[in-house]
């Protein structure tokens, strides 16, 4: 998809929130990171900022979250990650060995899970999604593993 990406500044204001240093380079880090935890993402904001506590990322991707402008998720076992597509209810894959997220778009056409066989009278505004499995580098891990060599450098 080949969008204009806005300025964070903008999104900020388009979701009425208050343009602040913290938040331009939290949503900046979000995008320039995506599905990075909290720590990755203090440490990106900090790298633009300086001296901010782990508090204020919380706080800051916390109001972020609630306006809609990124989207936490949280996999089983694994901390709270942030990602900066949103709105467009994709799904992730996670890597059952080291964590590793890929995005995922809906398999068949648009929202297609949003179809609930039985809503229960919910109106449903999303469905996650998570797909387990072993990403390529963990099982190249194994294989060398099985034969007790240590994992080759070259393969990439
Ligand atoms: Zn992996
Ligand atoms: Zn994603």
């Amino acid at each position: 998809m080949l969008v204009a990406v806005p300025e964070p500044e903008d999104m900020l204001r388009d979701a009425s929130l208050r343009v602040t240093r913290p938040r331009v380079a939290a949503l900046d880090a979000v995008r320039t990171h995506p599905h990075a935890d909290t720590d990755t993402l203090t440490r990106a904001v900090r790298t633009k900022l300086g001296g901010v506590s782990t508090q204020a990322v919380y706080d800051v991707l916390a109001a972020l979250t609630a306006a809609g402008l990124v989207r936490r998720i949280e996999p089983a076992g694994s901390p709270a990650r942030y990602d900066a597509r949103v709105g467009d209810n994709h799904h992730h894959i996670v890597c059952r060995g080291c964590g590793t997220i890929a995005d995922v778009d809906c398999v068949v056409g648009a929202r297609p899970c949003l179809q609930a066989a039985d809503d229960h009278g919910f109106v449903i505004d999303e469905a996650e999604v998570t797909f387990w499995g072993t990403c390529r580098d963990c099982r190249s891990d194994r294989i060398s593993g099985d034969t007790a060599t240590a994992r080759s450098e070259s393969d990439s």
